[in-house]
Order: C-alpha cells, then structure tokens, then sequence
C-alpha cells in the first residue's frame, strides 16, 4: 500500500518533470540558445517536492488549481539572485505549510531593496570598504563616512547566533550600516548570502578580532563608565577610539546597556566601525527609541511578524543543509496527513519518565495527537490513509524513543496512524563544529515546515523554527496547576535579558510593563517579547 502510493508519486513526477525537460532541451537545441540558458532553471524546476509537483500535475487541466506558490515571498526576496548558488533561496516556497498570512509591507520591502544597494556599495572589495578599512587602521574613520559598518561576532549555539544576527541587522538598517559577519568556521557553509551581488562575510584579513580584553579599552560600556565617552561630549575635538565594541550579551551590565537608550544610538552614530557581540534577541529594545517608532511602524506594522520576516529574508540554508532538509522532508514528512514538530531542550536534569510523560499529556490535551487504547487490542486502523507524523528534535534519542513504541504498540482511539521520527541525536552541544550545527540548522528548519509546534522554554533553538515558520507555539511552561502547556500569543523571540531603565526617566522600571506591545514572556518572565 504505503510502496504503490510512494511509486505513484515518483511516477508524477516522472509524468510531469519529463515531457517539459524533453521540450526545454529540445528548444534550446534548436534556439542555439544552450550557451546562454541557466542549468539552475533546470535544476530548480526539476528539484521540487513531491507533493508540489503531484499540485503542479493536477493544476494543468484542473479549474481548482492551486495558486502558483510564491518563490520571492511576498516581495522579500530580491529578483537579482540566480538559482544554482542557492537552492533553497527559490524552492523554499515549496516547502511551506501555505501562503504566509504575515505579508511583509512594502515599506519593509522597499528598505530591503535599499539595504542591498548600499551593502553592494560597501561590502567586501569595493573601494569604498577598502577604504574604510584604511581609516580604521589610521584611527581617522569619521562619522561622515561614506559606509558605516556594524561587525557582528558569534556567541554560543545556532539558536543565539540566529536571533542576535537578526537584531544586529535590524540596527544596521535602521541606522544605513552595513552588517558583516565574522563567520567562524563552525559556520562556514550553513547560510547562502542574503544580499545579491555581494557578501555578508568579513574579509578574513580584516585588522581586528574580538577578544576580551577589547572590552577595556573599546568597550561602549566601560569608556561610559570611565568617563572617557558621554553623549554630550564635543567628539569632534575629543580623541575617541577607531571603533567602539558593544557587548550585548546576557551578563552585559547596565553601562553596556546604555546602547538601548536613544542618546546612547546618537553616540553610536558617530563611530564608522562597531564590533557587535550578542547572543540575544534585542530588536525589541528598538521599539522604545522614540526616534525609531515612525519607522518601526512602516517597516512591521505586524509587531509579532518582526523575527519572521528579518529571519525568512536572511536565513536560507546552504545547499549542503538544504540537502539533508529536502532528503530528510521527502524520506519521512512530505507524505503526511498533517506534522507536528517537538522541540526538546533540557537546560537542567530532569526526570526523564515525568518529563516525557508530561510532553505526551501536553500533546493529548491540546488535541495535537490522537490518544492511544491501552487495553483493546482489536482497535481496526484505518488502512489507506495518509499518517500524521511527528517530528522529534532534542540531543537525545529517549523521548523519541518513548513516543515512537507507544503509537506502535498500541492503536489510537482515532484509528489513525502516527509516524514518529528524528532525524538526529548529537548527545551534546557541539555548537564549535560544522556539521553539528549543520544538522541543528536542518532540523530548526524542519521544525518550521510543522503545522503545529511545540517548544521548550528557553530556548533560542526554538524559537527560530517558530518564527522562521509562522507558527506561535505551544510551550511547556505550565501556566497553573491545571494546565498542562501554554499557546504562545505570539510567535517572536523572547528577548531574555533586557534592559530594566527608562532612559527617559532615568531610573529602574519594570520593562514589560511600559509599552502595550512589550510583554513579558511566558516561558522567560525576567523576558520581554513584542506582541500585537
Ligand atoms: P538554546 O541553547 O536552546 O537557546 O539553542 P542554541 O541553538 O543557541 O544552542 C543549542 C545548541 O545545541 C544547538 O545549536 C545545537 O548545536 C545543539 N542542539 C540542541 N538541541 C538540539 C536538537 O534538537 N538537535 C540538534 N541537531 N542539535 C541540538
């Protein structure tokens, strides 16, 4: 049964993709063309999942076609790209549950378009960046300068280096920077580049390295708390450092979180080159500079779409994890009646039978899966129908494990079939290697291509898939003692260590509680996270 329905989906495949690859080498032929005809449109329409092309078959003489899907993304994606460099950048679209309802305006549209003809303009090998890199040596970079940068530095695991990347880039657009990346090689080949025509990447011979002991004599934090920069000073003749390090990571003190505040950006807007090292969502502390909030508006007018467009527009995987993603999804995914990712993340021990026990009853309470009959062991099941799969992610393999025999050695109530898979378990976090994080970016991934999601809280891992895929969550907090888990009311990032001053008022207060917009997290409540 399940052999035959695989076979008559390659045979669609074969139906479809054959007659028009016959038509379109047979036109290039005769069109003398070939020379010119890219080998990435052939790859690109032939490399399409199997359900897409089964739609695309039916779509020929059908009046219920579906709408053809949309590869740029509501208008995010630049038309500038070819297809070959990065197959994920045009097949994505593919892959997706349906159309976003989260439409990206076209405000936000227009300033990413904006946004890539200045990083064109100033990235890596123009003149301009050459240039700029002179000054930097020299100690003459001027605020007037042509290009201005912000050099983001990794810290800790895929999820914190994702997040911070996206805040990081939203600073540099609202402040015309060029973002570069100083991509360690535990990074080398997960993303494709986000800009047409040129590079994210720093230059490997780029004069300066982070290292902490750049906090002492370049650190924003530490230069205000000694005195030696203040936001009234006359920089003009004060002789200020070539470049200043921002140190936003979660044990920054409250100096180094003087860059939330609006004079603090003034300041910052007088220095070309800034270091930046994060492994924070911090885009919500945009939201309270007042001189961002027109702007802010225009670009998200959806608060809680913020992470999801940044990270849709700039996260597409390489064409190595786009290949462990599109083997993995045709494998044991594309087939299903509906799928449900599960995200396991344990920061601390915990009792593995209470622990597991406790996502099952999460997902059986909230109707995310079909209970099971633990005693009739002549419940029919329903033959012929698609299963309804389960994507486990976590660096173990027990709750995987768990769930898989209990749909296996017992029916559900429902007759319907539950395929339970993982696709790794790397025992420990090895977020210095490749292919380890390789593997985590393949697997955040397919965990945003779920209908349903449910997630651990915390976690950064997370909260990429959820809003790389739209999805708000169901989260394994428990809100009271009769819940069990929680429905996130939003699906952005939860900014973990925020700042607790009002610039304005320039005393403590509680950060969740000054705008309507900003609450506090449901799985994180020193947190903050944007909602609408
Ligand atoms: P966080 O620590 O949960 O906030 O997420 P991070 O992504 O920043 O760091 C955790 C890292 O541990 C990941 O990037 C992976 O390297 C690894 N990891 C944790 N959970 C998983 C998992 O379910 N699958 C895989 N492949 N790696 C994981």
């Amino acid at each position: 049964m399940f052999e035959g329905r695989t076979l008559g989906y390659g045979l669609a495949r074969s139906l479809f993709v054959f007659p028009f690859l016959a038509l379109a080498l047979l036109l290039i032929v005769l069109s003398g063309a070939h020379r010119s005809l890219s080998l990435d449109l052939l790859l690109s329409s032939y490399a399409v999942p199997s359900e897409a092309v089964t739609n695309s078959s039916c779509s020929a003489g059908s009046s219920t076609a579906e709408p053809p899907k949309d590869e740029l993304l509501g208008g995010l994606m630049s038309v500038a790209f070819d297809g070959a460099s990065c197959l994920s950048r045009h097949q994505s679209a593919w892959y997706r549950r349906k159309p976003s309802n989260h439409t990206p305006s076209p405000y936000l549209i227009r300033r990413l378009r904006r946004y890539e003809a200045l990083h064109k303009k100033c990235g890596p090998n123009t003149k301009l960046y050459r240039k700029a890199v002179e000054q930097l040596v020299s100690g003459t970079s001027t605020a007037a300068a042509e290009c201005n940068y912000v050099v983001w530095v990794p810290s800790d695991g895929l999820g914190n280096r994702i997040i911070s990347i996206a805040s990081a880039f939203l600073y540099a657009l609202l402040n015309d920077k060029v973002l570069l990346l100083h991509r360690t090689d535990d990074m080398g080949d997960l993303f494709c580049e986000p800009f047409p025509e040129t590079s994210w990447v720093l230059p490997s011979d780029f004069p300066v390295r982070y290292s902490w002991v750049l906090e002492k004599d370049h650190g924003y934090g530490n230069l205000l708390k000694n005195k030696l920069l203040s936001s009234d000073m006359d920089t003009a003749n004060a002789s200020l450092p070539a470049f200043l390090y921002l140190h936003l990571v979660h044990s920054n003190d409250e100096f180094d979180k003087m860059f939330y505040c609006e004079e603090g950006q003034q300041l910052l807007r007088k220095f070309s080159w800034l270091l930046l090292r994060s492994n924070q969502y911090f885009a919500p502390a945009f939201f309270l500079v007042p001189e961002f909030e027109t702007e802010l508006s225009l670009l998200f007018p959806e608060k809680t779409a913020v992470f999801h467009h940044l990270g849709t527009y700039l996260f597409h995987p390489s064409n190595t994890v786009w290949g462990y993603i599109t083997r993995y999804y045709e494998a044991y995914l594309a087939n299903a009646k509906s799928r449900l990712g599960i995200q396991i993340r344990l920061f601390r021990r915990a009792h593995f039978d209470s622990h597991s026990d406790y996502i099952i009853d999460c997902a059986l309470t909230k109707r995310l899966l079909p209970n099971v009959n633990l005693t009739d062991t002549a419940l029919p099941t329903i033959t012929g129908a698609k299963p309804r799969s389960v994507l486990v992610t976590s660096l173990r393999s027990g709750y995987f494990e768990k769930l898989r025999s209990m749909y296996y050695e017992h029916a559900t109530t429902t007759g319907e079939v539950i395929s339970v898979h993982q696709p790794s378990h790397e025992e420990e976090q090895h977020s210095e290697k490749l292919n380890h994080n390789m593997k985590a970016f393949a697997e955040i991934y397919l965990l945003s291509l779920s209908d349903a999601l449910i997630t651990s809280p915390f976690s950064t891992f997370g909260y990429v898939a959820q809003g790389l895929g739209g999805l708000r969550p169901w989260l394994l907090v428990r809100p009271d003692d009769h819940d069990l888990c929680l429905h996130s009311t939003s699906m952005e990032p939860c900014f973990h260590f925020p700042p607790s001053y009002d610039c304005k008022a320039r005393k403590k207060v509680d950060i969740g509680s000054v705008a309507p917009y900003l609450r506090h997290c449901e799985d994180f409540p020193h947190g903050v996270r944007l909602f609408d």
